[in-house]
């Protein structure tokens, strides 16, 4: 494309919020088929909050959220915050918690009062070596409502659940629809347990899924997808996604999102709505069609 017809398109963007950082990204998104689409964050509101605490028979519903509020007060992610908030809001007292560890794309460990206690998905409770089985049932009726359900551990023994919901942003529907429409071959993929993935993907019409990844698997999601010839954009909004960002012929940031993944895309969506990505592709049309 001529530096004009650029100009003039990254004009454009920035009117209608779609930020173009480089003419490549705008000349490549013309040719991508596919789009990956990060779930929480992107699809979703990405400001969980907590809808349910469920100790085990022997243990008290306070004091499991205690316990994991207490953890979480170590980790960043909005996960956390949502259970540091929800027992704020029910006034629970929080103890400080020593020997904080995150572990990626699965959860937090460390200790509370002296004891260990983990929190995480079904990845960690396996690694710390001990068997979900038992809970599959409650958990997968909270999934089955698109919630995201996480286990406390005490000790060697799981002491509940907690449960939490993130709502789908309003404008997310009707985004899909169109990019549907103008067919994008749409898969979501997170980090998130397969069964709640398909409870809010189909709810929002999405037919494909990559459930349980971790970060590392995003990108190479996308390099196999690439190494099938197809040409692929990501759009995402977290730390964990800017490797994935960085891999795709076309990586979409959310400008709500964390600065790593806006440095690591071509395009910024300012206010975090994905129907910013039906206007890239028109601007991206238009200025390949000027050069014809
Ligand atoms: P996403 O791709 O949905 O943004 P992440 O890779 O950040 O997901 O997390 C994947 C999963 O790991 C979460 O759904 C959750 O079960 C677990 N997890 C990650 N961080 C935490 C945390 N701080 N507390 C509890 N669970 C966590
Ligand atoms: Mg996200």
């Amino acid at each position: 494309a001529t530096p004009m017809s650029i100009m003039t398109a990254t004009g454009r963007g920035a009117q209608a919020g779609v930020l173009i950082k480089n003419a490549e990204a705008l000349e490549r998104f013309e040719k991508v088929d596919t789009l990956i689409v990060d779930k929480t964050g992107t699809l979703t509101e990405g400001k969980p909050r907590l809808v349910a605490v469920l100790p085990e028979p022997g243990h008290d519903e306070v004091e499991v959220l205690r316990l994991a509020a207490s953890l979480e007060r170590g980790s960043e992610h909005p996960l956390a915050e949502a259970i540091v908030r929800g027992a704020e809001e029910r006034r629970v007292e929080l103890a400080e918690a020593t020997d904080f560890e995150a572990v990626t794309g699965k959860g937090v460990t460390g200790k509370v009062d002296g004891k260990p206690v983990a929190l995480g998905n079904r990845a960690l409770v396996e690694e710390l070596g001990l068997d979900p089985a038992a809970l599959a049932e409650k958990a997968n009726a909270r999934r089955d409502e698109g919630e995201t359900v996480m286990f406390v551990l005490l000790g060697r023994e799981i002491a509940g659940l907690v449960s939490v919901a993130d709502p789908v942003k309003e404008t997310t529907p009707a985004a899909l629809k169109a990019l549907h429409d103008l067919g994008f071959r749409i898969i979501m993929a997170t980090g998130d347990n397969e069964r709640t993935a398909k409870a809010v993907a189909s709810r929002l019409g999405i037919d494909e899924i990559r459930a349980d990844v971790l970060p590392e698997d995003k990108a190479r999601i996308i390099r196999e997808l690439q190494e099938q010839g197809y040409s692929v954009a990501m759009a995402g909004d977290g730390v964990n996604d800017a490797p994935a960002l960085a891999q795709a012929d076309v990586g979409i940031a959310m400008g709500t999102g964390a600065d790593v993944a806006i440095e690591s895309a071509g395009f910024t969506l300012v206010k975090g709505n994905l129907d910013g990505i039906v206007r890239a592709r028109r601007l991206s049309q238009a200025t390949m069609r000027n050069i014809r």
